[in-house]
């Protein structure tokens, strides 16, 4: 029987193991998870408000449950053992650990209190264990840079009201610190044309359905072309109602600056002629993209773990954000798991190597805490059962959270 560990349990790792299921009927799959929870971005990318997309986890977690996989949660590859030792107790593995970690802009004033990264923002927002709140002092102006979905998400959650969560699984102190906010405006700021902006039709017509907020184009005279976004960028221009949080498109800014002393208080942009601009903000969130930083000995070059079409090495290979960069919706990953599940299983040999039999023996050995599929869902149920009234579940936001409502290993 040959034996295949899958690192990481977002959607390129589950899709792969539900290929992999199918193309390799003989296989015992391992999939391999950092946290007691699985889905990574599914969980912790995909916005509380968007509990639609969310779920696919009902689909997601149907492979797991599987009987030729098992999940090993609370593991982590580079901590509590090396891909090394990884791939010398299983015939192949792969590497489906996203790209967790934000791009930066490179430029004055980013370490500012004030100053965060998409990922670490949304991740704030979904409630994961690494990402604490950030600096949010008196925010009446918001700048978020970056003209794609995840910008979207970012602006949509400050602006919306308590009722328009309903029904999210935004954490209560979460919300409780944005609607504590002063906020009056949400600058979305891009570094090209209107035309040339990355948003989905859907995401970005939803901004116009908002209860207290509105949108509006800082210079509508500028809006060149007949996209459908540059449509509905003429149609916020055009709607004359009043809101109290507007936010404001301007297209053609590059950032150039965080700009303030002990706190950020404007973001500095420049334009293609040279002249500048300075948006007053005491928060920015940069929302320009992710980059993977690989694992261990298969390091990531340019964000990326370097691969031929999913091949890293012998028997290892990459899926997903970590192979391709952070783009594609989650259905994306589908696809590419299955001519990567393909081409690792027409190279795949039984070496006779121990797999799970032997992972479960080096856990021991070094006195480690797997969380299986089971107390997956203990975490779940608890999870569910705390939720309030107004919200669909009530997410632990600490790894010891999580581990305390687990029955304790037998
Ligand atoms: P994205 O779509 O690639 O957008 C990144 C934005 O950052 C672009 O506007 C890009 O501008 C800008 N940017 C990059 N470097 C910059 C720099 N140095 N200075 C200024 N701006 C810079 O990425 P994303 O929004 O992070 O989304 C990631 C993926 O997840 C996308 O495929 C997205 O569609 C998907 N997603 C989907 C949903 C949904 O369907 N609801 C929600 C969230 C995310 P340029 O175009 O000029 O490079």
């Amino acid at each position: 029987m040959p034996h295949i560990a899958i690192i990481g349990s977002g959607p390129a790792g589950c899709y792969l193991a539900d290929h992999l299921l199918r193309l390799a009927p003989a296989a015992q799959i391992d999939v391999i998870e950092r946290l007691p929870v699985p889905f990574g971005l599914v969980r912790y990318g995909v916005a509380p408000d968007h509990q639609g997309t969310k779920a696919v986890v009902r689909v997601l977690d149907r492979v797991l449950a599987r009987e030729r996989i098992g999940f090993f949660g609370n593991l982590e590859v580079g901590r509590d053992l090396k891909l090394d030792e990884l791939r010398a107790l299983y015939d192949a593995v792969v590497l489906a650990t996203g790209a967790p970690d934000d791009r930066r802009l490179g430029i004055p004033g980013e370490a500012l209190p004030g100053v965060v990264g998409s990922a670490a923002f949304v991740g704030w927002y979904n409630s994961h264990p690494d990402h604490a709140a950030p600096a949010l002092h008196a925010v009446r102006s918001a700048v978020v840079v970056g003209n794609g979905n995840v910008a979207i998400d970012v602006a949509r959650i400050l602006a919306k009201s308590a009722a328009e969560l309903a029904g999210s699984d935004l954490a209560s102190p979460v919300h409780a610190r944005l609607a504590a906010l002063p906020l009056e405006t949400i600058h979305v700021v891009g570094r090209r044309s209107a035309a040339d902006a990355k948003f989905t039709q859907h995401e970005l017509a939803e901004l116009g359905t908002l209860a207290r907020a509105r949108p509006r184009v800082a210079d509508p005279a500028a809006l060149a072309g007949d996209t459908p976004i540059v449509e509905l960028l003429r149609g916020f221009a055009a709607d004359a109602r009043t809101a109290a949080v507007e936010i404001v498109f301007h297209f053609g800014l590059a950032p150039a600056a965080f700009v303030g002393d002990q706190q950020l208080q404007a973001v500095r942009f420049t334009r293609a002629g040279g002249s500048t601009l300075e948006l007053p903000a005491q928060l920015a969130v940069t929302c320009i993209g992710y980059r993977s930083s690989g694992c261990c000995s298969a390091a990531a070059v340019d964000g990326v773990v370097p691969n031929q079409d999913g091949r890293v090495d012998d028997g290892l290979y990459v899926t997903g954000w970590a192979k391709r960069g952070p783009s594609g919706t989650i259905p994306t990953n589908r696809s590419e798991a299955q001519q990567v599940a393909q081409r690792l299983v027409a190279e795949l040999r039984d070496h006779g190597r121990p797999g799970r039999a032997g992972l479960s023996a080096l856990l021991a050995a070094r006195g480690l805490r797997r969380v299986d599929h089971a107390g997956w869902k203990q975490i779940d149920a608890a999870e569910l059962a705390g939720a309030a009234s107004d919200r669909c579940r009530r997410k632990f936001d600490s790894v010891e959270a999580m581990l305390a409502v687990i029955d304790p290993p037998g």
